[in-house]
Formats: structure tokens, C-alpha cells, sequence
């Protein structure tokens, strides 16, 4: 019989300890998974979300990467949940009405005003070109970027600033996602959508919520649907 060192038990047990935490970790993603397939079957498609390519980008995306550690068995819930900086990250099912809203084919460039945890500019990246997506708190800003390129996401590009203004030197854009509720449609973002491009934002309504409204320009004027009552926390917009 040979004896064992005491450094070879260690290895083992280390060894034996790192498969356990893996196949644990296996395990939660798969149980994760699973949640993400419940929620695009229940919330998106029981709902009114019929957009083959939008349903199977929120089937892609792990909105469990974009909250925080401690709500990670809240993320496929149908409810917004709170992220860093008194922000929020919206219900599945309205980042999944606004994308089916921007009625987008796949050849686009796409500007989000409001990027907080980075998860609805990861689900326009499955689906477009190009993704450009303005956060007004730097903080915001820094991780949701991290976070993207670690989920390699390589057509999203991220910038710390007020997106009251959009984003002259990238425009025009084919589409254009406000996800923060705003007193009126800023006048730059209808500047910077193309002829035809459609235009998603929620807008101050009485009562204290928004309406969601689906914009269009044509011939340079912007005609505008109220879709659903929202709330959305307040578009920063300059002092008037
Ligand atoms: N789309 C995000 C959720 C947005 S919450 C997601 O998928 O997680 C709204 C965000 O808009 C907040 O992070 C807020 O800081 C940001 N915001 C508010 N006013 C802004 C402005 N003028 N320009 C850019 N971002 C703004």
C-alpha cells in the first residue's frame, strides 16, 4: 500500500472541490436557462410579442448577467428590478414590446438613450448592425460596457453622456429606444432618425405614469401611436 503525501490529498481535494462547484455552477445555469425559455413562452409569446427574431434574441440574452449577484433568481420574473444608482432594469416583456416596436430587419444602426445595466442594448445587438447606447451616470456607463464585451458582445458601443442630445457624430440611425420616461420627444433624436425610422418612447401622461408611444418620420414630420401606459424612471433633460 502506498501512502498518500499530504500534498497530493490536498491537489485531489482541491481537484474534487473545483468539479463540484462546476457541475454546481452547471446546474444553475441550466436551471437559469430553463427560466429564460418559461419566460419567453409565458410573458412574451402569451402576450402579444410575435417577433420570431425578438423572441429568439430574449431567448438568447442572460438577463441573469445583467443584475445584480443577489437577484439573479429574480431575473426571468415578470417585474422590472432595481440595479445600481437608484436605477432600474425594465420588465422582460417591455424590452421585448419596445424591440418588437422598432420593427427592426437586421441591417441597422440603433441608438439607445438610457443604458443602465446594458440589458436591452444587449437584445438590439442580437438583432442589428450596430448598437449605440448613451448612459447619462458614468458609473452605469463603465459597467454596462465591461459587461458587454465579457458577454462578447462586439457591435455595442457605449458612452457616458446625455442622450437628451443623441448622438450627433453617429447619426443618422435607423431607430431610436428611449428607455427612461421623458416630458416630450427631445427635438435632436427626431434630427437624428432616418426618413422612415421609427422612434420608441415613453411620455409624461396625466395621471403619473407615461404612454409608450411608437413614432415614424416621414417626409420629415413625426407621427406618433400611444401603445401601452408605462413607467419608466425620468429622462434627465436639460434645464429649460
Ligand atoms: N435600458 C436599461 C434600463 C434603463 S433605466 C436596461 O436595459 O437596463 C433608465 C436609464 O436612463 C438610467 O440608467 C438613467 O440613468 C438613464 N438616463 C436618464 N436620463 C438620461 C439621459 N438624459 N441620457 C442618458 N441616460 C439617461
Amino acid at each position: 500500500m502506498t501512502t498518500m503525501g499530504k500534498c497530493q490529498a490536498g491537489a485531489i481535494l482541491a481537484g474534487c472541490l473545483t468539479i463540484l462547484t462546476s457541475a454546481a455552477l452547471a446546474e444553475d445555469e441550466l436551471i437559469l436557462a430553463r427560466a429564460r425559455q418559461e419566460m419567453v413562452e409565458r410573458q412574451l409569446k402569451g402576450r402579444d410579442i410575435t417577433d420570431a427574431r425578438v423572441l429568439a434574441a430574449m431567448g438568447n440574452v442572460p438577463r441573469h448577467r445583467f443584475v445584480r449577484p443577489s437577484m439573479v433568481g429574480d431575473a426571468y420574473a415578470d417585474r422590472p428590478l432595481p440595479i445600481d444608482e437608484g436605477q432600474t432594469i425594465s420588465q422582460p416583456y417591455i424590452v421585448a414590446l419596445m424591440t418588437q416596436l422598432l420593427e427592426l430587419k437586421g441591417s441597422e444602426r440603433v441608438l439607445e438613450v438610457g443604458t443602465g445595466s446594458g440589458y436591452q442594448a444587449a437584445v438590439l445587438a442580437e438583432l442589428v448592425k450596430q448598437v449605440y447606447t448613451i448612459e447619462i451616470l458614468p458609473g452605469l456607463a463603465r459597467t454596462a460596457a465591461v459587461r458587454l464585451v465579457e458577454l462578447g458582445f462586439t457591435n455595442v458601443h457605449v458612452r457616458a453622456g446625455d442622450g437628451y442630445r443623441g448622438w450627433p457624430d453617429e447619426a443618422p440611425f435607423d431607430a431610436i429606444v428611449v428607455t427612461a420616461g421623458a416630458t416630450h420627444v427631445p427635438a435632436p433624436l427626431v434630427d437624428q432618425l432616418k426618413e422612415g425610422g421609427r422612434l420608441v418612447i415613453p411620455v409624461d401622461a396625466a395621471g403619473g405614469y407615461q404612454e409608450l408611444l411608437q413614432c415614424r418620420k416621414e417626409r420629415g414630420q413625426l407621427s406618433s401611436m400611444a401603445i401601452a401606459p408605462v413607467r419608466f424612471v425620468p429622462l434627465v433633460e436639460p434645464k429649460r
